[in-house]
Parts: structure tokens; sequence; C-alpha cells
């Protein structure tokens, strides 16, 4: 037999699939190991045929791994198949996103352990006295039976191998499974549904639907649904994929699937060491654990017999991978959901404006939850308007109304939760001379000055630099901290309230994979009174002592130059709103502003989603934005700036005579610079289309996927989440 192997997937720009020479039982979707150059390189079996166009005498035969399945099921292969098609990527690059990296690039390094046990009793050995420790070895075998030989060397140096050699004793490898989550307690509640949750639990399995999408106010016990639905799918013995945005959800999240679900709960995501991940990703592969759990990529995990796939906070931006392929994980899902014919259930408080309309044109099963648990208040939002406060004087980061509450929050006991979305001590660093704003050499933003490691960062591509005392350029000493990032309001809030216990939490506070479960589990202990972040304590988390939110710069991210500025603002602020008064007291939020009478800020406060809803969406239809057409960019990018101009210009041709054939089609079309126009090194141009009618996708991929070079990268994004 002849199987077509994919070889070199670890470094996936190109396809190189050959033939090989393989057994009769060779299984499509198999690891192999195939002679390549010299060399033995990993590879996958894509195809299993009868004839090659080769002569048979050319082809090498492939050797064979002990895995007990093949790593990639049918239903991925296919999957696969589909998702090259669509985003007209080599398919190395797709199957990537299929397998761990340990997997990939061969150095699977499973955890195994050497046990020993005796074949004889001690008795029956001819061992003499003076051999003490291959005496000491086999009595300790004889009495506890078998046992690691970690602990038997260190006893006994010696004894197990002599013992070995003898025949006396046989050694056994056994695989160990790594637990990635040793230190996280299990949470133990069970709870029954409310009237409102069984109701939305029976709709999502009686709906003729696939897609089912949950909206319920923050608090309103959605996560509750999921834990049912996941559970029924596991009593029917069938497998359960959970996405969720972000990491720092995941710890608190898998401490309720732990207690509930023990070792069918398997976690897959990047905060994992390497070797962590592929065990995770091994259990849920052989059916020992049926439920994956993860950010995006976990949308790929290597399940069978799906029973239900859910997307919490369907909105999140994360959902949408910026790297090639640049799939969307709502299309993956919704491919999966009907391949297994099941439901795909969407969950959130501000579903996105393309989902909701989905969900009003019927297309969609919507499902509403009004009210919090046990009709919990949402808490108030009341609105700081910081021009006020400039003109009496308060050039201060808090208003007069944010600092009371804060006083009466500490008095209380209670906790407090502040909201930048800014890292950082400040967020420039400007010469007053000259103007001179220190900026990355490899990336065309600007630095922001860390005070904890005394230096100055750049957030795009982490590169650290010293701080400045006078300007590179007219070497002024007069240099301005502007802006505030999240470092500088600790500083600023310590100096107000010295009792109090603050924490903070953003990129620079939480690396190593536990780092967010240790700032979560001591804000949600107590251990703080209150807790400054980012952009990362606005999702999902429950403190049930949270009484009090400040929305420190609620217009940061209305004034962005996206289409979707309003709709995330509104997202952002519902989200960070809802941590408060989550348990028996009622929360407050106070939102600070530049530009109260906004309408998004006005929606907001009064949590009117249908209201922001029918606003947004009668804006995008005059504007003709999406969902009434669709955003596509190309983007293209190489070190080399002539090189990367010439790519622009060959993309920009081609599209260009598609353009001129197909005008109504097309809503914009346009060539440019990126808005940042470097990051690391890499020069970056666009071409901007706004498309009245898809049809003309897949030619747009076509021609994109021609002018690829060794040194251009062209990308395809559509409506992308990020425009920088
Ligand atoms: P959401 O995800 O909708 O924001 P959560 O799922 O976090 O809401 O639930 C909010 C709070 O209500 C949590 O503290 C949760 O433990 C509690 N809760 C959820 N369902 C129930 C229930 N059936 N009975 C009692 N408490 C519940
Ligand atoms: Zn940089």
């Amino acid at each position: 037999m002849i199987a077509e192997v994919i070889v070199d997937i670890a470094s996936g720009e190109t396809d190189r699939i050959y033939d090989y020479l393989c057994d009769d039982d060779t299984v499509v979707g198999s690891r192999v190991r195939a002679p390549f150059g010299g060399k033995i390189v990993p590879g996958f079996v894509m195809r299993v045929k009868e004839t090659s166009d080769y002569p048979q005498e050319k082809l090498k035969k492939i050797l064979p791994c002990p895995d007990e399945l093949p790593a990639l099921n049918a239903e991925c292969l296919a999957l696969a198949e589909k998702l090259t098609a669509r985003y007209r990527v080599p398919k190395a690059l797709t199957l990537r996103l299929f397998l761990p990296a340990e997997m990939r690039t061969g150095k699977v390094r499973e955890l195994t352990r050497n046990y020993a046990v005796l074949n004889l009793s001690v008795s029956e050995m001819k061992l003499s006295k003076t051999a003490k420790n291959q005496l000491g070895a086999a009595q300790y075998l004889e009495e506890h039976g078998k046992t690691d030989c970690a602990y038997l060397n260190t006893a006994f140096p010696g004894g197990v191998s002599a013992l070995e050699k003898k025949g006396y004793v046989t050694v056994t490898k056994e695989q160990i499974l790594r637990n990635p989550y040793k230190t996280i307690e299990e949470e133990n509640v069970s709870r029954t549904l409310t009237p409102d949750q069984e109701r939305a639990v029976k709709t999502i399995c009686e709906d003729s639907r696939t897609v089912q999408l949950l909206h319920g106010v923050t608090g309103s016990g959605k996560t509750e649904i999921y834990l049912t639905l996941i559970a029924q799918c596991l009593k029917e013995g069938k497998s359960s994929i959970f996405l969720v945005p972000e990491i720092s959800l995941t710890p608190q999240m898998l401490s309720q699937l732990r207690s509930r679900f023990g070792k069918n709960a398997a976690i897959l995501h990047s905060g994992l060491s390497a070797g962590e991940r592929f065990d995770e990703w091994w259990r849920l592969r052989t059916g020992e654990a049926k439920i994956a759990i993860g950010a995006r990529s976990a949308v790929f995990a290597p399940m069978e017999n799906i029973g239900v796939i859910i997307i919490d906070e369907e909105h999140d931006s994360s959902y949408c991978s910026e790297t090639a392929p640049r799939y969307n994980t709502f299309d993956v899902a919704l491919l999966r959901a009907k391949r297994n014919g099941c439901k795909l259930v969407l969950g959130s408080a501000t579903p996105s404006v393309e989902t909701y309309k989905r969900a009003q044109d019927n297309e969609f099963c919507l499902i509403e939850l009004k009210n919090r648990i046990n009709k919990r208040p949402l808490p108030e939002i009341v609105i700081a308007d910081m021009r006020r406060e400039v003109r009496r004087g308060n050039n201060g980061a808090f208003s007069g109304a944010l600092k009371e509450e804060i006083e009466k929050c500490l008095a209380d006991g209670n906790q407090a939760i502040l909201f930048l979305n800014r890292r950082g001590y400040s967020q420039t660093v400007i010469c007053k001379e000259c103007g001179y704003v220190a900026k990355c050499e490899a990336c065309d933003v600007s630095l922001t000055y860390h005070r904890d490691e005394k230096c100055l960062k750049c957030h795009y591509c982490g590169m650290k630099y010293n701080t400045l005392s006078a300007c590179p350029d007219c070497g002024g000493i007069k240099l301005a901290y502007a802006g505030t990032g999240t470092q500088r309001i600790v500083a600023d809030l310590q100096a107000l309230y010295p009792n109090a216990r603050i924490l903070r939490m953003d990129n620079d506070t939480t690396s190593g994979k536990e780092g967010h479960y240790k700032i979560l589990k001591a804000f949600s202990q107590h251990k703080a009174d209150i807790l400054v972040g980012t952009q990362m304590i606005a999702k999902g988390h429950d403190f049930p002592a949270v009484t009090l939110v400040g929305i420190l710069d609620a217009d940061m991210s209305l004034h962005f130059s996206d289409y979707r500025s309003g709709e995330r603002t509104f997202q952002l602020l519902t989200q960070v709103a809802g941590r408060s008064g989550r348990a028996e007291e009622q929360g407050k939020v106070v939102l600070q502003t530049f530009d109260p009478e906004n309408d998004v800020l006005r929606y907001a406060v009064a949590y009117d989603y249908k209201g922001f809803y029918e606003n947004e969406i009668s804006l995008r239809a005059a504007m003709a934005f999406p969902p009434f057409s669709k955003i596509v960019r190309v983007l293209i990018t190489g070190e080399d700036d002539k090189k990367t101009l010439e790519g622009l210009r060959n993309v920009y041709v081609g599209l260009e005579e598609l353009y001129t054939k197909e005008m109504d089609k097309f809503l914009f079309f346009n060539k440019m610079r990126a808005p940042i126009k470097r990051i690391q090194n890499k020069f970056r141009y666009q071409v901007l289309m706004r498309l009245a009618d898809t049809s003309i996708l897949p030619q747009i991929y076509d021609i994109c996927a021609e002018c690829r070079t060794r040194d251009v990268l062209v990308s395809v994004e559509e409506n992308p989440a990020n425009m920088s």
C-alpha cells in the first residue's frame, strides 16, 4: 500500500506531501516517522491508496508510531479539508490547529515512570549476604509489591538493576499523566435550577434549530445552564466542548467542572506546559476525558460523538483568530455541530450585534434570562462627569463621587474593583521641549513606562528599554509622563488610602500558568480590599463581596476608528458593571466619562441592550456596515519594505481587476498603509474592502494566495476584530 504523508508540519508554510510505502493496516490520520532527506521526520498519513505515480522501487517505507489510536480522527481530517479550502492556506497550517505542538514537532515526551515487580520470592533467590542493596530492594518489593524504581534506587542504590540482570525482577515503563491543576481546590456545590434556568435548558433541548442564543443579564446563572447541558451529554455517553474567552476565566470554571465532572474534564490552553497540554489532549483523544474546556483553540479538540458545543461570552473578540488560518470560532463550531447533529449554544449578556440580528431573524433560537438569580437587582450605575471635576480643579484619576464610594466600601468591609484599560504606570513619555515621544525601535508604537521594573516597554513586542533621563532628540530634561496606567492608579490609591490592601491584575502581573489564578484567589478570599485591573477583570468573575465597581475612563474605547467601537464599549461597560453586587448587598458602579451625553453610555447605564441594539443596527444599516456588508482586509507584511510594497502592488493589481469587473459587489475599495506601520520589524500595508456581496470572497482568497512569497506574507481577514 501507498501512504500520502504530510511531513514537516512544524514549520507549516508549505505543504510537503509525499508518497511512501506502508503496511496494509496503516490508518489515515495516524502519526508516522518518515525517512526524509537523510533524516527521520515526523509526519501524518493523509490518504492511503493502491498505487503511486512514482516508481515503486524509488519509494521509501514509513515507520509507524506505536500510538493506540490515530492522532487525527475522521471528523478532524474532514474539518481540516474544509478549512484548507475555505481559507486557501496550506494543509499543514490547518493541521497544526488540531494537534498539540509537542506532537507536531515529534518531541513527544510522554512522562513515564519505571516500576519494579518481583518474579520470585526472596527465599528462592540466590543472593549473597553482602549484596545489601539487592537484598534490601528485594525484601522491600516482597513487602510492598510493585514499586517506583526512583524510590528503590535512592533507598538501595544499584539494587534493582542487579536484580533485573539476574532475572529476579521485571521493570516496566508506565505512562504518567501530568496533573496541571494540582493546586486548584474543588468547589463543591450542587444547585437546583431555578424555573428560568429549567425553561432555558428545556428550550435548548427541544428547539429544532442548531444555534441557540442564551441572552442573559450578568449573574443570571448561565454557567449553571451550561453545566446541566454538559451533564446530560455525559449521561448519554457523549462529549462536550466548552469554550471560554480567556485563560483568566478557566481556573475558576475548571474548579467547578472538576468538582462536578472529575477526570472527565480536560483543559486545553496555552498557559499549560507543552507536556501537560499533550496529556490533556491525549485524554480527550482516547475518550478518557469527555469534556474539553478552553479558549478558542479548544474548538479543535480531538473528540468524537459530540453532544453539545458551548461558546460562553460569544461576543468576545478573542474568538477571532489573528494568525493563519484566520478562522472564526463560531464558523468552526457550527461545522462541527452540524456534523454531529448537536446544539451550538452561544451565551452572553451582551451578544454581538451580528449574532443578535440572526436571532431576531429567527435563524437562531433566542432564549432570554432577564433577571439575576434570586431577583437580585442589577447594580445602580452613576455617571461622574469628569469635565465638571476638571472645572472644579480635580485633575486626578478619581472623581469626588468615586472617592466617596471607595471610602464607604472600605468602611463597610466590602471589596471594590477599579477598571482601567491600560497597563503600566503611564502611557507615554513625551519631551515637553520638542514633543519627542519615546517609540519602540521594532514597532511603530509609543512605549509605556513601567515603574516596578524601572523601564519602558513595548506592548506589541514586549521589548524593554532603559528609562530616559534626557530627550534623545533635543537633549531637554523636561520629560512628561502622560496618561494613566494601572500601576499609576495603584500608587495613587495607596497614597489616598494607606491602609487599603490593593491588588493589581494585568498582563504584567499574571505571567505563569497560575498567575491569574493566584490573584483571583487572593481577592476572592478577601486578602485584598481593592482590585485594580485591565479588561481581564471584566469577564465572568463572581466575587460575592464586591459592592463597588469604578470605571475610570469609560470613553477610551469609544473613539477608536472602528465601526465596532460603540458595540465594544457597551459590552465592556456592561461586563465590568456586572461584577458588582452579585450577592446579598446591593452593588454600585461609578462610571467616569468626559462624554456623559453619549448614546452608548446612556444605554449601558440603563442596562438597555435592546435600545442599544436598535440604535446600533439602524446606524449599521444606514452606513452599510456589517452585518449589512462584509469588511475584508488584506494585510501584506514583510521585513523588507521594498519587497513588501511590491507585494502590495501585486495584490492590488489582482484585486483591482476583480473590482473593475464586479464593481457592483464592492462598497469600498482602497489600498493604504496599515494604521500601525510596523510591528516586530515587519512593515505593514493593507487593501481594505467592503463587500455588498460575498460571492466573490473565494476569488479574493485565490488572488491573495498567489501573491504570497517567501518574504511577503499576505493574509485575508474577514470583519477583523483588530484593525491596527
Ligand atoms: P452569569 O454567568 O449569567 O453571569 P453565573 O452563572 O455566574 O451568572 O451565576 C451567578 C451567581 O448565581 C453565581 O454565584 C452562581 O453560583 C449563582 N447561581 C446560579 N444558579 C443558581 C441556582 N440555581 N441556585 C442558586 N444559585 C445559583
Ligand atoms: Zn515593539
